[in-house]
């Protein structure tokens, strides 16, 4: 058996810009959850506007709060109905808990069940900290050649899954996605493992288009000089959250094509409604994604997808106030906490 503390240590954001380490009560188990230790959590932009505005919309951090919800670690204990031979399996964990029984979550969108619980969102702790409990069915099991960082990373990837699961992407779909960071790189790869035989993407950083060239995309345009109308793609994904981006790559868009709103900027954009009517052009947004982790952890373990170039920062558990700065340095994609270190 493996041996656990009672207390840990854990990264607490007291208030806004106000982050240091605590001891704190190692998490009770309910009896369907397992006790994951840490051993990776990508710093998501999430993190980084709790940390520097205290709040996302209506989500307040008005008590101390634990950010981090792009983890990986190792099973350590098991609740009272979960299999104790699941010890010792290293999992990615889907940092969410929908209530199993309403309407949304018995269609199986589970990720719109209006009780969902998820990590580091106010009240709900995350994953900067050394144990987390989560339910058994949204701890997955990584094979080996999966690195701890890309299976803290089978998040964010599951975003771009999402994506192109609504994009409708397959066999030689074309594409355009607006915003070259971690997400739109990770649409890109995603499409790409889809079948699509075109990907566009645009950003404002030339360093960041050429890295998304390297690693996903066939085309990259710099959205300050290049235009994308006239693309007539299939599917749109905006992972920039930029109104000109949305508005351009809709009408960079073919008939019946679909648009797919992922990136988080102003609460309300002007759109191009007679562009969209006269196409039937299918518009969505993305909240998150349900039921991804199986096909985002094959997608790495195949090889079709590489999450560990996005990876430019390690930090350990005491520097997590540096590792929330890191993606501010140009060059810089996804930093990674190791609550172990
Ligand atoms: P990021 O900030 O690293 O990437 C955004 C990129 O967009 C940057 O590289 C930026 O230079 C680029 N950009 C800015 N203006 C642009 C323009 N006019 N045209 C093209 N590109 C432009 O963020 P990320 O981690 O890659 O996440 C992307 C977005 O997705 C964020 O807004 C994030 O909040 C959002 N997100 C949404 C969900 C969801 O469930 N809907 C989940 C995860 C992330
Ligand atoms: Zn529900």
């Amino acid at each position: 058996p493996i041996n656990i503390p009672t207390t840990m240590r854990a990264s607490i954001l007291r208030k806004q810009g106000d982050i240091a380490l605590e001891q704190v009560g190692v998490p009770p188990l309910d009896d369907d959850q397992v006790l994951v230790q840490v051993a990776a959590v990508g710093v998501c932009g999430s993190d980084v506007h709790y940390y520097e505005h205290g709040r996302i919309g209506d989500y307040v951090v008005d008590h101390p709060l634990v950010l981090g919800h792009e983890l990986s670690g190792r099973i350590v204990a098991v609740g009272a109905t979960v299999d104790p031979a699941r010890i010792g399996e290293r999992v990615a964990v889907e940092p969410q808990r929908p209530c199993r029984v309403c309407d949304q979550c018995r269609q199986g969108r589970y990720n719109l069940c209006p009780d969902i619980e998820f990590y580091a969102t106010p009240p709900i702790d995350g994953a900067f900290t050394e144990y987390v409990a989560i339910q058994a069915d949204f701890a997955f099991p990584i094979p080996d050649n999966v690195s701890d960082e890309a299976a803290a990373l089978i998040e964010p990837l599951s975003v771009g899954i999402w994506a192109c699961q609504r994009a409708k992407i397959g066999p030689g779909s074309r594409v355009l996605i607006a915003g070259a960071g971690p997400i739109g790189i990770i649409a890109a790869q995603t499409a790409r493992a889809f079948g699509a035989t075109e990907i566009h993407i645009t950003d404002i950083s030339p360093d960041r288009l050429a890295f998304a060239l390297q690693h996903g995309a066939t085309h990259a345009l710099d959205a300050r000089t290049d235009s994308v109308a006239g693309l007539d793609v299939d599917a749109f994904i905006d992972a920039s959250g930029a109104p000109q981006a949305v508005r351009s790559g809709i009408k960079a868009v073919g008939p019946a094509g679909r648009v797919i709103l992922v990136g988080l900027g102003a609460d309300d954009v002007e759109l191009p409604v007679s562009y969209i009517q006269n196409r039937e052009i299918w518009l969505s947004g993305v909240f998150r994604y349900a039921n991804t982790w199986p096909l985002a952890i094959q997608l790495v373990a195949d090889g079709k997808v590489d999450l560990d170039v996005l990876v430019t920062a390690h930090f350990g558990l005491s520097e997590a106030e540096a590792a929330l700065q890191a993606g501010k340095e140009p060059g810089q994609l996804k930093a990674v906490v190791h609550p172990g270190r």
